[in-house]
């Protein structure tokens, strides 16, 4: 298969607005945003999506979670608090074969999602 989207913006063959990398995990804001403050936070493993994580990436996953957490708090949401969303799958609205976290903030979000 050939590398995804994401694989492209770690590799940096497309460009991205990057907040944060590390040797694990690369966040940058997403290009179609849904709240002030939207960024995805991807492991550089090329997980396609968290119903195919295994267990042996139970670090990985952890340092992303912990990770997005930092973001959001650089990102000055620790106050007025945000929201962090994995999408899997068709039902679960995913378009990008890469598991990625997105941090969500900067207004308050409704709950249920459509
Ligand atoms: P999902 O629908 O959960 O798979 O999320 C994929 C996200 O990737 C969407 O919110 C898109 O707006 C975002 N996206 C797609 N292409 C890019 C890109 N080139 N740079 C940043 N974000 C992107």
């Amino acid at each position: 298969m050939g590398e995804t989207l994401f694989e492209k913006i770690i590799d940096r063959e497309i460009p991205a607005d990057i907040v944060y990398e590390d040797e694990l995990v690369l966040a940058f804001r997403d290009i179609n945003p849904q709240a002030p403050v939207h960024v995805l936070v991807i492991p550089k493993k090329p997980i396609p999506r968290i119903g195919e994580a295994a267990d042996e990436d139970q670090s990985l996953l952890g340092h992303l979670l912990l990770k997005a957490r930092a973001v959001a708090a650089e990102l000055n949401l620790s106050e007025g608090g945000f929201r962090l969303v994995i999408n899997n799958g068709r039902d679960g609205g995913e378009s990008v074969p890469h598991l990625h976290c997105h941090v969500l903030g900067g207004r308050a979000l409704n709950w249920p999602p459509g």
